[in-house]
């Protein structure tokens, strides 16, 4: 069974405090939510927390589950924030809310067209997945962008990452060329920066 909002955003507080900022606890009333939410009764049902004095602390099962939640949290801030461009607090409330769709492999693909980000846009750690470390020892970046190709090799357009669409129009340099079906595209070297492909 998934773990309601409100828990995961608990165990991701916690996770920050011990393993970034080196608590050994959680104070509750340092969340946006009641001290009684149900979430806490919820985690503590499940084992994964425990409650004393009033404090916060991780059950080891919660420990794995936390850095699993801020990994989701910080690839949705990547895909929010670099890819559909939304910033400033519109960008950490659409992150918050999307990240609770990364589950069942989803987080997985994400991470995968993201070319396993070793960091959030903020600069703190990902947690790696069993995605990055596979990568990693097949030395296959995943998505890259086009200017890591080498002539003859074949891929896959997985995105363009762009903040001024009109580039797109107005550069067209001949440095870097590039087929689709008939047609060919010779773009420079900061448009080809901005175009991500996967390798096939
Ligand atoms: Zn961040
Ligand atoms: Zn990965």
């Amino acid at each position: 069974m998934t773990l309601s909002e409100h828990a995961e955003e608990i165990l991701e507080a916690l996770w920050i405090a011990v393993e970034e900022e080196g608590a050994d606890s959680l104070d509750p009333r340092k969340l946006d939510f009641p001290c009684d939410d149900p979430a806490y009764r919820e985690l503590t049902d499940r084992a994964m927390i425990e409650l004393r004095q009033g404090l916060v602390y991780f059950r080891p099962e919660g420990l794995e589950e936390g850095k699993m939640s801020i990994r989701r949290h910080r690839l949705a801030e990547r895909l929010i924030m670099d890819i559909f461009n939304i910033r400033g607090e519109d960008g950490d409330l659409k992150a918050c809310q999307f990240e609770h769709l990364l589950k069942d492999g989803v987080d997985t693909k994400l991470c995968t067209m993201l070319n396993h980000p070793a960091t959030c846009p903020h600069g703190k750690a990902i947690p790696p997945g069993a995605c990055c470390d596979d990568a990693r020892a097949k030395g296959d970046l995943g998505v890259v962008p086009l200017t890591e190709f080498k002539p003859g090799q074949e891929g896959e357009i997985a995105y363009i990452q762009t903040g001024d669409n009109k580039k797109i129009l107005v550069q067209s340099y001949p440095s870097y060329i590039f087929r689709i079906g008939f047609s060919e595209f010779a773009v420079d070297t900061a448009l080809a920066m901005e175009i991500f492909v996967r390798k096939q």
